[in-house]
């Protein structure tokens, strides 16, 4: 699942790629992608220009030019691809320039026709993924009630503030605690793991008993690993791609995620998988304690 530096990434580049461009045409593959009544969707966003792409969470906020935004989730297996003439993704299938009923691309679900020619696809194999029409001026208000926690990069996350929201939850394990979007925004499976490595601390750890070094290791960490992986453009570990339709490059960089059995990069031992709330969660037994 795409996590923030994923989700961040796509949303610079997009910025950079399709910031004032104008939506000639929305094409709607599959309608259960928009949580919109149809009518409504395509009267909104036809015509439209994009002003700007902003993240919250895990979410890409697209902020058009008439007070509408939306709001796109990738979850499990989203894809937002900009091509900038024709439409060709290698590895999956054209999409044929005859008649409009020939099967598309079977996992490209909408495509937004910019008028210079160029577009922005919706791809997602799993289909989880989602794309919400909201007033702009009502974001803010709509956001809340997704009641997300702290961006990990806000000025206003401060160690103090991280030490709060751990006390509120003694009893909960680090990994579940970092992984649920209230408490942190952006978090996911693969960067708790790996903070927790960087951490040294064992993923199955209560909050209550973490010693403050720990906490302010993790709090750190937190920043240091997203930071790298927005650098690497994220990481493809499953079917992420960036807005370029490219891979991350962060999936070399991970130390235990995704490398069950394998050895250890700090020790002689292994890295060791075990099911956690329905997830799993990757750590050396050796380095993490
Ligand atoms: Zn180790």
């Amino acid at each position: 699942m795409p996590e923030l530096p994923e989700v961040e990434t796509i949303k610079r580049q997009l910025n950079l790629l399709a910031t004032s461009k104008k939506i000639k045409e929305i094409e709607v593959l599959l309608p259960k992608i928009i949580k919109a009544p149809l009518a409504e969707f395509k009267k909104a966003v036809q015509g439209a220009k994009i002003r700007e792409f902003d993240r919250r969470a895990k979410i890409i906020i697209i902020g058009l030019d008439n007070d509408w935004s939306l709001l796109v989730h990738l979850k499990m297996s989203g894809q937002l691809i900009y091509q900038n003439q024709k439409l060709n993704i290698p590895g999956i299938a054209k999409r044929s320039g005859a008649g409009k009923n020939q099967k598309l691309r079977k996992y490209t679900h909408i495509i937004f026709h910019f008028s210079d020619g160029s577009h922005l696809l919706f791809n997602d194999m799993r289909q989880f993924g989602y794309i919400k029409l909201v007033k702009t001026h009502g974001l803010e208000e709509f956001l809340a009630k997704e009641k997300f926690g702290p961006e990990p990069f806000d000025k206003d996350f401060t160690l103090a503030k991280f030490v709060v929201r751990l006390d509120r939850r003694p009893n909960a394990r680090i990994k579940q605690f970092l992984m649920d979007q209230k408490n942190i925004a952006g978090i996911g499976n693969i960067y708790s793991d790996e903070i927790l490595f960087a951490s040294r601390v064992h993923p199955l750890r209560k909050i209550k008993d973490l010693k403050p070094t720990e906490v302010k290791n993790i709090y750190q960490n937190i920043k240091k690993i997203l930071a790298q992986a927005i650098k690497l453009k994220g990481t493809s570990a499953d079917l992420y791609l960036d807005a370029f339709g490219h891979e991350g490059d962060f999936l070399r960089c991970l130390k235990v995620y995704g490398r069950e059995d394998e050895k250890c990069v700090k020790c002689k031992g292994r890295v060791k998988r075990i099911k956690i709330g329905g997830r799993s969660a990757h750590f050396c037994p050796e380095c993490q304690r």
